[in-house]
């Protein structure tokens, strides 16, 4: 059970260094065209776009090269003005290889952007408005990935009555959500008029940490009048941007094990998604570039930049300075950003940063990530958000009891926050056993 007594935050939870002094001033800027832009078809979680241009075709920025294929799948739009090159596949994230669509940029072009059919917010139904943010590809943008237009759709017989635009961005180091809420105020209102009439709520309640109060300040006073937005700072804690932590710290509401936010009356949008969702619909635009941070000890021209979908983590790195001995990179932050096993793998839309370190800091030289045996000390549990027992998870998960975890000890509610892993004195990789014990669940239940 989730415990409210702590006023506007949660119980548990950690608080690791935020680390985002390095880039929270630093303004958005735009990313150079690498030679090759890489774009999977799914870059979503559902089905993969079904693609609609053939190789050696001539395309233009913002165009849309694959369709959805179903209710759960999104479009997908170029990065760049170009060649399709190839249409083949290439390394991911999840460590599959998987379908994409290599584009070469065209140098001579202007790279304008191609607009579409604009969805006009004042005439356009609820249904429209769902259909035109499938349209543009729209997907959440703090790392999730999910179809925002799938979670817009309460599920039957549920009535929503708030509106959350998660501006928390809790993960250290990542500064993007904090940029886009100094920067893109306006993109956010406008989005958050398409979100409040596509799911039917009387309000929004935009979300930010306390470390961020320019933010909060900045939305405050460019609030439209005519909107019922309140924008609510909760004190800095880690991992508070899960949907389930926000939720619970602001609304005082749990979501049941094994639901969703709609049970509890709410839909949680990122704040960055909201934005896109205000700048490209009224134009009709699909994403086909995102804002991220790239930052670490690792990078010298630490930044937040507007990158084309596609670009390869390791054009992004060469960029932006990266040093020699970088020996660790994550796709968003460290404590729930993957790690990169394939530099030449593109950045996609649920990137929210980069972020890269050397040896120094991960220990591979010094031995500090040694793994030694569990001492019981109860850390994990004490900061395990939702009461979940990491150390018996832990133990299960080094005897395979796979589905003793998922049925006596709650495990498919993990959401891979890695608090438990981040304070074991032991360095047990806590977080990476659950991962993959849920991907055994989840293979076992798919077969039975
Ligand atoms: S990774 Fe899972 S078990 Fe560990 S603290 Fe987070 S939610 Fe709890
Ligand atoms: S924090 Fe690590 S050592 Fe302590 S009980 Fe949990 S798994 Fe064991």
């Amino acid at each position: 059970m989730l415990d409210f007594s702590h006023k506007d935050t949660f119980r548990h939870g950690i608080h690791p260094p935020e680390n985002k002094d390095d880039t929270a001033g630093l303004p958005i800027r735009q990313f150079p065209f690498a030679p090759v832009l890489i774009v999977p078809l799914s870059q979503h979680l559902g089905k993969p776009a079904r693609v609609t241009v053939r190789e050696g075709q001539e395309i233009i920025r913002g165009q849309t090269i694959a369709e959805a294929d179903g209710f759960m799948s999104v479009a997908m739009h170029a990065p760049a003005s170009g060649t399709v090159r190839r249409i083949g596949l290439a390394p991911s994230i999840s460590g599959k290889m998987v379908e994409a669509v290599y584009i070469e940029p065209l140098p001579a072009s202007t790279q304008e952007i191609a607009d579409g059919e604009p969805c006009d917010i004042d005439s356009a139904t609820p249904d429209e408005i769902i259909s035109a943010i499938q349209a543009a590809g729209i997907v959440g943008l703090g790392g999730a990935a999910f179809p925002t237009h799938v979670k817009l759709r309460p599920p039957e017989g549920k009535t929503l009555d708030t509106l959350f635009i998660n501006g928390v961005e809790c993960e250290p180091y990542l500064t993007t959500d904090h940029r886009v809420m100094l920067e893109q105020s306006d993109d956010i209102f406008m989005g958050i008029r398409y979100l409040l009439k596509v799911t039917g709520t009387p309000k929004a309640i935009i979300a930010i940490e306390a470390n961020k109060p320019d933010a909060a300040e900045k939305l405050r006073q460019a609030c439209p009048a005519d909107l019922p937005v309140e924008v609510r700072v909760a004190p800095v804690k880690y991992p508070q941007g899960a949907e389930k932590m926000v939720i619970a710290a602001l609304l005082g509401r749990e979501i049941p094990s094994g639901g969703l936010p709609a049970d509890v009356g709410a839909v949680c949008c990122n704040v960055a998604t909201t934005a896109e969702i205000g700048r490209l619909l009224p134009r009709g635009r699909g994403i086909q570039e995102r804002v991220i941070t790239i930052t670490g000890p690792g990078i010298t021209k630490k930044g937040n930049y507007r990158i084309p979908i596609g670009t390869t983590v390791r054009f992004a790195l060469e960029q932006c300075g990266a040093v020699d001995d970088i020996s660790r990179v994550f796709m968003g932050g460290p404590m729930m950003g993957p790690s990169v096993s394939n530099l030449d793998m593109p950045i996609t839309k649920g990137t929210s940063g980069i972020t890269a370190f050397t040896t120094a800091e991960t220990g591979h030289a010094t031995g500090h990530n040694k793994v030694f045996p569990c001492i019981h000390c109860a850390r994990c549990v004490e900061a395990c958000p939702l009461f979940l027992n990491p150390s018996q998870l832990g133990i299960l998960a080094k005897n395979e009891e796979y589905e003793k975890m998922a049925d006596e000890f709650h495990l498919m509610d993990c959401f891979e926050c890695g608090s438990c892993s981040y304070v074991c004195p032991s360095h047990i990789p806590l977080v990476q056993y659950f991962r993959m014990s849920k991907k055994m669940v989840r293979k076992v239940r798919a077969a039975s």
